[in-house]
């Protein structure tokens, strides 16, 4: 593990030194894993047309279902079934018509679920620095 004070500066080799705590395989095993714990399907789908937009995933609570484009790959793929995992946990009972009616809403709750997405994905395969470590580094 990785430790350091607050307000002590990120050695220099401290991040090259990170390494993933575990591989791309395992991370996507763990991400459908916690799908299933949580009684979300995943279904992978040629395209998502909804409402007139392209989306790359969505979640609907209706029927704990999570789409995703099947053309995903990778960290991208990774991201975005979290994402919508992130959605479940973060915004059941919030994804209503005003989801979809009131943009400052949606962004609000865009950017939440980014937010959780990267942070879970962030600790499971370091493929970021943590926020806190951004913030000091700015
Ligand atoms: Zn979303």
């Amino acid at each position: 593990m990785y430790f350091r004070e607050a307000g002590q500066p990120i050695p220099a080799a401290g991040a090259a030194a990170i390494k993933p705590h575990i591989n791309k395989d395992e991370a996507m095993k763990l991400l459908t894993g916690l799908a299933k714990v949580l009684k979300l399907s995943v279904c992978l789908v040629d395209h998502i047309n909804y409402r007139g937009e392209k989306l790359n995933g969505l979640y609907n609570g209706a029927n704990r279902r999570i789409y995703l484009d099947k053309h995903l790959k990778g960290y991208k793929l990774r991201f975005v079934l979290m994402h919508e995992i992130a959605h479940y946990v973060l915004h059941t009972g919030k994804l209503g018509p005003r989801y979809w009616k009131d943009p400052t809403y949606r962004q609000q709750l865009e950017k939440e679920a980014d937010d959780y997405a990267m942070s879970i994905l962030n600790i499971l395969e370091r493929r970021q620095p943590f926020r806190s470590e951004v913030k000091e580094m700015a």
